[in-house]
């Protein structure tokens, strides 16, 4: 569903991303873990089009969607249709973002209705839906300040399947979360992961990786150190940046 092949992303001087090649399956649950500063974000923004690559190829779908910027130019009519296919991409980020002046049933709605000119009537009802999948029907009149901030991520990850994505991409949703409130929003995204959906997830929790993610990939200095099964890499990893890592942390 995704393919990202040999990716280089550099801001300026500075290479954060060093010849990336990942292929993401319908159906997988791949969990990227890593040091800070890696380029793990990048990478997920890349892939979604939040930044332009300095070289290389993403296929979303078996469509080439990436072009490697020249300078100021405009962008050309593939381009343009190319960008257009982000939106089969869902993100949720660690801050969530909602917009502060819309209730939550309006956060769901907003942009379907703009970006894919549906009408209200029609994302309704599914807007109801979602909420009602991640817990939180009741609070659908409520403004995001009201919410605790592991309801606000509940609704930002409604807010993005509202877009009806074929794959998500979580960058470290529960980072910014007080430790008691990481559990729901891991529930809703397990919940998810069981539901057959796609997920690209960055992330410290270790446990969740292992236990819903199909397969784990170790980034650092901007490229893949090692992948494979979680339980392969917890407990048997083959790299010593992954076992040094991995024992800084577990
Ligand atoms: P991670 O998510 O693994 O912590 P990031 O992808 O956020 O890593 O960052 C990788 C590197 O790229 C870091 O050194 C960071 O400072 C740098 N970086 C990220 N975004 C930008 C940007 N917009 N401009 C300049 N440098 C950036
Ligand atoms: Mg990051």
């Amino acid at each position: 569903m995704i393919k990202l092949e040999n990716i280089y992303k550099s801001f300026g001087d500075l290479e954060v991303l060093k010849g990336i090649n990942l292929e993401v399956q319908e159906g997988e649950v791949v969990c990227v873990i890593g040091p800070s500063g890696s380029g793990k974000s990048t990478m997920l923004r890349c892939m979604n089009q939040l930044e332009t690559i300095t070289d290389g190829k993403i296929y979303i779908d078996n469509n080439l969607v990436s072009f490697v910027k020249k300078g100021k130019d405009q962008l050309n009519l593939h381009e343009r249709e190319a960008i257009k296919l982000r939106t089969n991409l869902g993100m949720v980020f660690q801050r969530f973002n909602l917009f502060p002046h819309l209730t939550v049933l309006e956060n769901l709605t907003i942009a379907p209705q703009l970006v894919k000119g549906e009408k209200p009537e029609e994302i309704k009802d599914r807007a109801l839906d979602l909420l009602k999948r991640v817990g939180l029907q009741d609070k659908k009149d409520e403004y995001p300040t009201k919410l605790s901030g592991g309801q606000q991520q509940r609704v930002a990850i409604a807010r993005a399947l509202a877009m009806n994505p074929s794959i998500m991409l979580f960058d470290e949703p529960t980072s910014a979360l007080d430790p008691e409130l990481v559990g729901e929003v891991l529930e809703v995204m397990k919940k998810l992961a069981d539901e057959g959906m796609t997920m690209v997830v960055v992330t410290h929790e270790m446990g969740f990786a292992r236990e819903v993610g199909t397969r784990v990939i170790f980034m650092d200095e901007g490229q893949i150190v090692e992948e494979g099964d979680p339980e392969v890499i917890f407990t048997a990893p083959q790299a010593e940046r992954t076992k040094s890592f991995l024992n800084k942390i577990l």
